[in-house]
């Protein structure tokens, strides 16, 4: 009976298993696909709206399988053409995405060999691979080699494991949650907050520090604030400070900030998810001075490292920390002091088994060296400074602050009629037209429209032709 039921399922289910030639085929579509669509993106809108038929998501997962080419073109029509392209050159909204090549083989590496490399006893490669490119990410922030971090799924994971490091490390307690004080300021990324409710700190109170006209935080009044909050009996905890806000850029005074925290003994959690990696060229690395002064910082290569989407880090300066937050017993710490590189991911973050993340980064680090990530941001940060300095130029502009990073915040000022509604009507025809996508925010109350220059892509083609783009639709709708 057994033998006969397993006569009849083993062929079916070594069909799970494709051989050499089979794999051969596959690959060779799916490789047909990826120059077809990276071929083509030149002429893609960089936004479309979505399909009405979804023949996708209608269809059930049947037991019949489907061959690898409808697949592909169900995959092409319903979930690359919809929606923003954000593997566009000429896309400008929100923070622009990534996706280098070799990151995509590395990935591929990655599930093909399915290392464990959550656990160093498991994959002491796979882990040694990611510690080693978290030490190389501790170098690019000023943090000495005896820093301890994890590769995230994102900034948001990052910052939880942050806020969880820091809670631990300050000795917070539940009696302490309502007294504790947390100082951020209206332009830090929701995702802070998100993290510290999440890890049930949401009772804290959150001191929405002043902004200079920079949209930077104003070092003075977090002074004042801290010193208020300590005469009113509270418990000033963590200052969370931006090395570049996703609104606008602004990098906060970071060396300022860091000896404030330092004086007043508080945790230092910097946010560089858009900016640390700017870090990379020697501008950046001015602009950003003072980073490696904090105790705990996240970066998103799926940001700054053009990697595709799934790539945070969280660095921790005193890898203790965030070990003890991570890891009940802590009893053999001493040896794993000495031996940071085996520092195993499954005790550093919420995670056990996980996505071997090393490779989509590691390959592409290899195969192109550091120097055309260095040379590609600070082009970033020469584009944002020259798209600045030509709407400078044009009378019917206004602009925000001198960019510090590669972020331009700027609107148009109508001829005539409600200034608000043009600049909305503007974003949305813009996105209509879909040659170059802009998104939007409000500053000081007023909506504002922003280029975001990030793409490895992005060259300055696709800055002039932004500029035409903006001075073209603005035409349509001041005629209109
Ligand atoms: C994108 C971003 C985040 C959140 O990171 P995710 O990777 O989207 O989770 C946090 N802070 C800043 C400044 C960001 O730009």
């Amino acid at each position: 009976m057994v033998l006969e039921r397993l006569s009849q399922l083993e062929p079916v289910a070594r069909r799970l298993d494709p051989g050499p030639e089979e794999r051969q085929a596959l690959l060779q579509r799916l490789q047909a696909y990826s120059e077809s669509f990276l071929q083509s993106l030149d002429m893609a809108p960089s936004y479309q709206a979505s399909t009405e038929h979804d023949d996708l998501f209608e269809a059930p997962f049947a037991e019949a399988p489907l061959d690898m080419q409808a697949a592909l073109e169900l995959f092409d029509r319903h979930v690359v053409q919809p929606g923003i392209n954000t593997t566009s050159a000429r896309l400008f909204g929100y923070i622009p995405g990534g996706g280098l090549y070799p990151a995509a083989l590395g990935d591929f590496l990655a599930a093909v060999t399915n290392r464990y490399a959550g656990v160093y006893f498991g994959a002491p490669g796979a882990v040694r691979m990611e510690n080693q490119l978290l030490e190389w990410m501790a170098g690019v922030v000023g943090y000495p080699t005896s820093a301890g971090g994890n590769l995230t799924s994102g900034g948001s994971l990052a910052h939880l494991v942050a806020v969880v490091t820091a809670r631990e490390a300050f000795g917070l307690r539940a009696a302490d949650f309502e007294r504790a004080v947390v100082y951020l300021s209206e332009q830090t990324h929701h995702s802070v907050a998100k993290a510290l409710h999440i890890a049930g700190l949401g009772g804290c109170h959150q001191r929405l520090v002043p902004l200079d006209e920079g949209c930077r935080m104003q070092a003075e009044a977090l002074v004042q604030a801290i010193a208020a909050d300590r005469q009113a009996g509270r418990l000033p905890w963590l200052v969370v400070a931006s090395a570049g806000t996703t609104d606008t850029g602004a990098v906060d005074p970071l060396e300022t900030i860091a000896q404030i925290a330092a004086d007043q003994q508080l945790w230092l959690h910097v946010d560089g998810a858009y900016g640390a990696f700017f870090a990379l060229c020697e501008p950046g690395r001015r602009r950003l001075a003072g980073m490696g002064a904090s105790d705990s910082i996240i970066l998103d290569p799926h940001k700054g490292l053009f990697l595709p989407y799934g790539s945070g880090a969280v660095l921790v300066k005193d890898a203790r920390q965030i070990y003890n937050a991570h890891q009940a017993d802590a009893s053999y710490m001493q040896d794993v002091v000495e031996a940071l590189d085996q520092l195993s991911p499954a005790d550093l973050s919420p995670e056990l088994t996980k996505h071997f993340r090393g490779p989509r980064l590691w390959l592409p680090l290899k195969l192109f060296g550091t120097r055309p990530f260095a040379a590609a941001l600070e082009e970033k940060l020469l584009l944002a400074r020259y798209f600045y300095d030509r709407l400078g130029a044009l009378e019917s502009f206004e602009r925000g602050p001198v960019p510090d990073l590669s972020i331009v915040t700027f609107r148009v000022r109508p001829p005539r009629g409600d200034p608000e509604a043009f600049n909305q009507k503007l974003v949305r025809l813009l996105q209509e037209r879909g040659r170059v996508f802009l998104s939007s925010t409000r500053l000081q109350g007023r909506f504002t429209l922003r280029l975001a220059v990030l793409s490895f892509r992005s060259h300055l083609d696709d800055i002039e032709l932004a500029l035409e783009e903006l001075q073209e639709a603005s035409r349509l709708l001041v005629e209109s």
